[in-house]
């Protein structure tokens, strides 16, 4: 499948055409964003290591159910994805409160909740993705009861799996966020889980100390934001080493061409 034009620029990927207008293709960039785009920064090799973990991540949901938008995943920074209308809303599940929540509620820091906990946030960078009710979702036409209910039980079976799936790696899931997408040209449709999962929309603390391996190393200027990606997907069982080291001799090589043929 040929890539085409650039359609959309995220804060974090981009998405190009295809040659077929069913799929399009998610490359992943190094950029790191914080605070409604008040912190900027780019990190070198964050979009290939998100590449990787999303892919073990969707693949793993694939397997039990969870129908996604990936394909295939391309190359180091790329994955041919389904063609997806976003819905407007972010979906995040809370197991232990920390972020906006104890801000918001003035929860203890690291409040184990008896429940996970489901919010809704409009996708809308000039407000800040405000915190939304489920009436704000019907009333204003967002999506419908009967989708919000699925998307609600797939969230629930989502979060037992990744808590499964990390705490066998000696990772708490502490929160995370997704989105979903309507399939194009479905006759059906369909809605399915879109977007991507790794430490950049999850929160993962290490089960022991309380390590901080995601995005909040850099919210937060903890530092080592690469080296704790890769902790994760080496955790994972996610062979990243190896790759990287093959995209760091394919840009020695460029350089050293270059060089030549000046
Ligand atoms: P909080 O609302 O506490 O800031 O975030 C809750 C969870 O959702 C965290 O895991 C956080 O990483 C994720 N999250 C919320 N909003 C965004 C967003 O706009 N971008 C990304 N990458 N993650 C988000």
């Amino acid at each position: 499948m040929k890539k085409g034009k650039k359609l959309y620029e995220g804060k974090a990927k981009i998405i190009y055409a295809t040659s077929d207008k069913n799929y399009v293709i998610q490359y992943f960039k190094d950029d790191a964003t914080a605070f409604n785009n008040q912190k900027k920064s780019v990190i070198d090799g964050k979009g290939v290591l998100n590449n990787r973990i999303s892919e073990h991540i969707l693949k793993n949901l694939s397997q039990i159910g969870i129908k996604n938008h990936l394909v295939k995943r391309l190359n180091m920074r790329e994955q041919l994805i389904k063609f997806v209308d976003i819905l407007p809303i972010e979906f995040i599940v809370r197991n232990i409160a920390t972020g906006s929540l104890t801000k918001r509620l003035g929860i203890v820091e690291g409040t184990v909740l008896n429940d996970p906990l489901i919010e809704y946030c409009l996708k809308n960078d000039e407000l800040g993705d405000p915190l939304i009710s489920r009436e704000h979702i019907y009333a204003f036409n967002w999506a419908k009861k009967n989708e919000i209910e699925k998307i609600n039980k797939q969230l629930l079976r989502i979060n037992d799996f990744l808590i499964g799936l990390f705490r066998g790696v000696g990772i708490k899931l502490v929160d995370f966020k997704v989105e979903f997408g309507k399939v194009r040209n479905s006759s059906r449709n369909e809605i399915i889980l879109a977007d991507e999962i790794s430490p950049d929309t999850c929160r993962l603390w290490d089960a022991k100390s309380e390590k901080r391996l995601d995005k909040d190393r850099f919210r937060k200027d903890l530092g080592n934001l690469i080296q704790a990606y890769k902790e994760v997907a080496s955790r994972l069982g996610i062979l990243y080493e190896e790759s990287n080291i093959r995209e760091v001799n394919f840009k020695k090589a460029k350089a050293i061409k270059l060089k030549k043929n000046k």
